[in-house]
Formats: C-alpha cells, structure tokens, sequence
C-alpha cells in the first residue's frame, strides 16, 4: 500500500517512521520542509505539496495541529482534497472537531473517495513505540483496507461507527487527562507548600485508586519544577478544551470543572507556556 504522510510534528514524525519501519512505501510533507530529512534518510519520498502526496498514494494520512491546520492542507489547488483520486482513502488522525471530520468526509465522497478519522491517545513514546490508542469513524471499508497501516501505529484499535464519533469521543478522553493533570498539580502544590515530601505525596498515590502511568510520568517532573522535553504541547490541550467545550455547549451539558480547567490553560498559554509540555500548566497553580 502506497502511503502519504502529512505532518511531521511530534507525533506526526514518530508514526510516519513506523510505517516506514513496516514495509509500506511512504511520501512525506510537512509544511516545514526540514522536518522531512529524517523520514526522507529512513526512504521516504518527499512531495513538493499536500496534493503531491495524495496523487501519489492509496491512503493519505494527515496527522496536524488542529482544525485550522486541517483546512489549510485539505483546501486549495495544492491541497490533499485537489490530489485524491476516486477509490483512494483519506485518513485524518489529527485530534479535531466532529464538524470538522464531517465536512473532510463530504468533501472526499465528492472526490469519490473514502474518509476515516482516527484521532489517536498516546503521546511521544507511544508514538515512537507504536502503542497508540486509534480511535476510528467513518468508512468501514477504508478502515478495513488500512487496518495493517493502523496495526504499524498503535496496539489499541477501534472502530466507533459514523464519522464525528472517533473525535467526540477523542476529545472526551482528553477532558479526563487535563482534569486528572490539574488535580495532581494542586496536590503537589498543597503537599509541598504544606511542608510535605513530594516523592512520599507520589508514592501514596501510586499505592491507591488513582495510581496510573501519567502520574507516574508526569509527577517527579512536576514536583522537580523544571523545564522539561514537550511531549504534548499546551497549546495543542487548550485546543482540545476549546472544542471539547464547544461539543459540551451543543448537547447542553454543563462542564463545571473542565470550563475551570480550561481557563487554567488559557492563563498558561497567555503566560507564554503553548510550546511547553501541557504539564507546564503546574507553573500557574504553584504560588
Ligand atoms: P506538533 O508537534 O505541534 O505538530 C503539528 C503539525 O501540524 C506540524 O507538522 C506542523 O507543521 C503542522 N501545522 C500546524 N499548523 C499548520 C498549518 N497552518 N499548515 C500546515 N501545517 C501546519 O503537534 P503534535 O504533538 O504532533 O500533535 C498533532 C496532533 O495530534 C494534534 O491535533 C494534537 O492535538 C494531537 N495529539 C498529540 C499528542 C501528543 O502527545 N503530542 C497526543 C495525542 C494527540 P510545522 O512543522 O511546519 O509547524
């Protein structure tokens, strides 16, 4: 299966090289040209533009910052949308809005082609080491045909139904991460600004009901409070509150912590922190 990869950032990068690392004829774009090198070093073509890489290919992969970024490469005369062929499958695992999957999909139908969204939980290492979460909606029979290709990227996969589905449900998991971050940083804040140990406040959660890998991860960074290497950048979480939010306002369900959560993040993000891992949100909540 001949692959177009769209997106080179953190993620983007790390799932590409996997394709590569399984066998499958891979032609990369990014929109910084220089983030190409390493895939082009492990193979990889490289294609002068988003078109280029859909012409090219049986299933084009898009793996993006947001909604915005999505456009931008789906539209226009040089965009993913003006290469797809009729037959060819589009594969968004950007972590967007459903409104956002639904209009791609349309608009690949139109093309006579097939869509699938598959936004993906997990960050850098997952990424690197091919343990992604796939959350997948939309044309079973592009799922089916790219089911190898998601098998190179991730060891959790599913199939959630229509399209929408897969980001709906991507951005209700990342309401529970930012939740859970925020309370495990007001309670190192507290536990420290009390006098306490932070790696005995570590370890008592680790030994209960709320011990998981992210604590495990993120906490010893936290309470060391110092820079460390983004794995998922603030900004790209805001994003996911915002729409998260938004989905929220829709159905009509209150969100009453997550609006709270959501202004943390857009303080840290007004406090410079986007490119910082979303962690970094801890620098807001420590007086
Ligand atoms: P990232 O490192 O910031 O990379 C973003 C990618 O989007 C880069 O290739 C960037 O190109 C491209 N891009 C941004 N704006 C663009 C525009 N206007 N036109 C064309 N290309 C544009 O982000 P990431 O961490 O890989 O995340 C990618 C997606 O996965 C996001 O939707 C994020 O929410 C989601 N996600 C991330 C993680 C994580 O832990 N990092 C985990 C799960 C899901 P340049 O290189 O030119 O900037």
């Amino acid at each position: 299966m001949k692959i177009g990869f769209v997106g080179l950032g953190i993620m983007g990068s790390a799932m590409a090289a996997n394709l590569i690392r399984a066998g499958f004829d891979v032609t990369v774009w990014n929109r910084s040209a220089e983030r190409c090198a390493a895939c082009a070093g492990m193979g990889a073509e490289i294609a002068a533009s988003p078109r280029m890489a859909a012409e090219c290919s049986d299933v084009v992969i898009a793996m993006l910052a947001d909604p915005r970024a999505v456009l931008s490469v789906r539209d226009g005369a040089d965009g993913i949308l003006a290469g797809l062929k009729p037959g060819a499958g589009y594969l968004d695992m950007s972590t967007v809005d459903a409104e956002t999957s639904i209009e791609s999909a349309r608009m690949a139908h139109e093309k006579g082609a097939l869509f699938l969204e598959a936004p993906v939980a997990g960050s850098r290492k997952p990424a690197e080491d091919a343990t992604l979460t796939i959350m997948a909606a939309g044309d079973r029979p592009l799922y089916d045909a790219a089911l190898p290709a998601l098998e190179a990227m991730g060891k959790k996969i599913l199939f959630l139904g229509a399209v929408g589905n897969a980001a709906r449900m991507k951005l209700a998991n990342n309401l529970v991460m930012s939740g859970m971050l925020t309370a495990l940083c007001e309670g190192m804040a507290l536990a420290s600004g009390s006098g306490l140990d932070t790696a005995q406040f570590l370890e008592v959660l680790d030994s209960g009901a709320v011990s998981n890998p992210m604590f495990r991860l993120k906490g010893p960074q936290i309470a060391a409070n110092r820079e460390f290497p983004t794995s998922f950048p603030l900004k790209h979480m805001q994003k996911d509150l915002r729409l998260a939010l938004r989905l929220a306002e829709e159905i009509g369900q209150p969100l009453f912590a997550t609006a709270t959560v959501n202004e943390l993040y857009k303080k840290a993000l007004a406090e410079g922190h986007g490119e910082s891992d979303f962690a970094a949100v801890s620098r807001i909540i420590k007086k």
